[in-house]
């Protein structure tokens, strides 16, 4: 793993390496191999950030599945907005479908429980959520997150898809920010 990473004005430290990635990813693909058996159920990615996540955990998912692309924006900068905006639609009938929300990180908890009530309003017949990573001391939802990889500490991320302002999504591993000296 690389060093310590500048992007735009901030510096970050590396965190998980990609073999660290690899086993968590690697045990929520079994776990959802387990819970979806003999079910078909329908992912979604939600975009832009879970895109490796999601392509790496779906190698190794080995039951039936669909997967579709629902993407949305919440965040500028290294803070969340709490406005969650859609910007590009499922076009994929939830109706009567077991769909699992693929996330990269659940911090405050509002985009998937957005997400989550759209779905249920839609009539999907139930809804979990995978999320990579989970920050438990920023989460302010009031509902469950089924499938977490790894719980973190409340600090940016970025690296493995995720980004600083447009920045870092291609890094292999995951960094985290890095205090002010
Ligand atoms: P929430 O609605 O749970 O507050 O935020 C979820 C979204 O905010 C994630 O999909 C992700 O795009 C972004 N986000 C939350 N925490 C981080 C972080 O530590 N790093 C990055 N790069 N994005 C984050």
């Amino acid at each position: 793993m690389a060093n310590t990473v500048k992007l735009h004005d901030l510096e970050f430290m590396p965190y998980l390496t990609e073999s660290e990635l690899s086993v968590i990813v690697s045990g929520l693909a079994n776990r959802i191999n387990e819970k979806y058996n003999g079910k078909s159920p329908l992912f979604v990615v939600v975009l832009n950030g879970a895109f490796m996540f999601a392509s790496d955990l779906m190698k190794e998912v080995t039951i039936d599945c669909e997967v579709s692309f629902l993407r949305v924006s919440s965040y500028r900068g290294t803070a969340s907005t709490g406005e969650v905006k859609e910007m590009m639609p499922i076009g994929t009938d939830v109706s009567g479908r077991d769909v699992v929300l693929l996330e990269d990180i659940v911090d405050t908890g509002k985009t998937m429980g957005e997400i989550k009530r759209k779905m249920l309003e839609n009539n999907a017949s139930s809804v979990s959520i995978c999320t990579l990573l989970y920050k438990p001391d920023a989460f302010q939802g009031d509902y469950m997150v089924d499938l977490i990889g790894k719980e973190i500490p409340d600090r940016f991320v970025v690296g493995y898809g995720l980004d600083y302002d447009g920045l870092g999504r291609n890094l292999p591993s995951l960094y985290q920010i890095k205090p002010k000296s």
